[in-house]
């Protein structure tokens, strides 16, 4: 079949026709045009937080991790804690980075099917003042959990700690609100809800902390201080940018503000991934999480209880029907993920619940219907 394959991954994904063809020119990464195009992209990006009177966004190269290695190298103090909440694997790969930069690190674990703790998070501030830093995921894409962000924003703004988040699979989808919530730094990248290719991220950075910030870092790529400090004085990025993966950012989110903002990204991929879930459900397929803790962003599904199911026989089968499925990322279920982002909406996800039913039949496996 001489057409691309639905994406149902949290990144990649699936892009706009719009989207690539912007990425078929070169630019010069000193040159006035393409400086423009940065500009015009860090603008945007704070509208959509409201940021501007109370953050910088700072773009940098490379995928979503590299941005928020960057985030806690540059806004923790060599001798701060951070103090991680963890309900996932994307957690744990925070807790970790954090520890190999050499900073002071705590995890305070919850269940992975259930949002973290703002209550339990208020305690143990209470009880540890040593902690500077709080990181917490907005959307764990691990299992799929929406953690509640404007909570622990307040409980870390009542205990005057700093906050890092991580909002990679869920910035400009779901509601963030510089205005109404305090964060320090917020994490996120072209390749997720924006719709854009992978290769940048992105991290805005609370104003009243930035000079703080200088000489945090340990690393020299990855200081976003530094970073920002010479694209404010030249216009231009530090080290060689994505020039193509930054123009075709600039056309995802030209697209966004036309399909109608946040509001409206949110009320598709809701639509999305209610249409997955009941076409899934039809066919005897049950998500892990339970409905109140889903971001509608990607769903976790149990595997069937089948001895001929296997995940790679599985996704073989879906990818020949034109749909990449994602694996499980949970160690004590077997389960598979199924991304409801990207440039797809219902018929999609009707037409991908009927590749899983025909892909199931392939393996032997009995539905429910169809
Ligand atoms: C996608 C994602 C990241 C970044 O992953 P990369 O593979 O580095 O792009 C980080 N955190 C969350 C929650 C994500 O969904």
């Amino acid at each position: 079949m001489d057409r691309d394959r639905i994406l149902l991954t949290p990144g990649p994904l699936t892009t706009t026709l719009r989207t690539k063809l912007a990425m078929l020119h070169d630019w010069g990464s000193w040159d006035a045009d393409f400086n423009a195009v940065t500009a015009g992209v860090r603008r945007r990006l704070l509208d959509i937080v409201h940021g501007h009177d109370t953050h910088v966004v700072v773009p940098l190269q490379g995928s979503g991790t590299f941005s928020v290695e960057a985030a806690v190298a540059t806004v923790v103090p060599r001798d701060g804690h951070v103090l991680v909440l963890d309900n996932g694997a994307y957690c744990k790969r925070a807790a970790r980075l954090t520890e190999l930069m050499g900073r002071r690190v705590s995890v305070m674990s919850f269940a992975e099917d259930e949002p973290v703790s703002a209550a339990a998070l208020d305690a143990r501030l209470k009880a540890v003042a040593s902690i500077t830093h709080v990181v917490m995921i907005h959307c764990e894409t691990g299992a799929g959990v929406l953690n509640p962000l404007a909570e622990v924003a307040a409980v870390c703004e009542r205990h005057g700690r700093g906050l890092i988040v991580d909002a990679m699979s869920s910035f400009a989808a779901l509601p963030i609100d510089a205005r109404s919530m305090r964060f320090d730094a917020l994490v996120a990248a072209s390749g997720k809800c924006l719709e854009g290719v992978p290769g940048m991220g992105f991290v805005f950075l609370r104003k009243a902390v930035l000079d703080a910030c200088a000489g945090n870092s340990q690393s020299l790529a990855m200081d976003l201080h530094d970073q920002h400090a010479y694209m404010e004085k030249t216009g231009q990025w530090r080290f060689t940018p994505p020039t193509h993966v930054v123009v075709a950012l600039a056309e995802a989110i030209t697209q966004f503000e036309e399909e109608g903002g946040q509001p409206a990204r949110l009320a598709r991929y809701t639509d999305n991934c209610r249409t997955l879930v009941d076409g899934m459900s039809a066919l005897g397929l049950q998500p892990f999480l339970a409905p109140q803790h889903q971001a509608p962003i990607i769903v976790t599904f149990h595997a069937p209880a089948h001895p001929a199911y296997d995940f790679k026989r599985f996704y073989a089968e879906a990818k020949q029907r034109g749909f990449m499925l994602y694996p499980g990322k949970l160690t004590t279920v077997e389960t598979f993920r199924v991304g409801c982002i990207g440039a797809i909406g219902r018929q999609d996800l009707q037409q991908a619940v009927d590749a899983v039913a025909a892909s199931l039949r392939a393996l032997g496996i009995p539905t429910a219907a169809v």
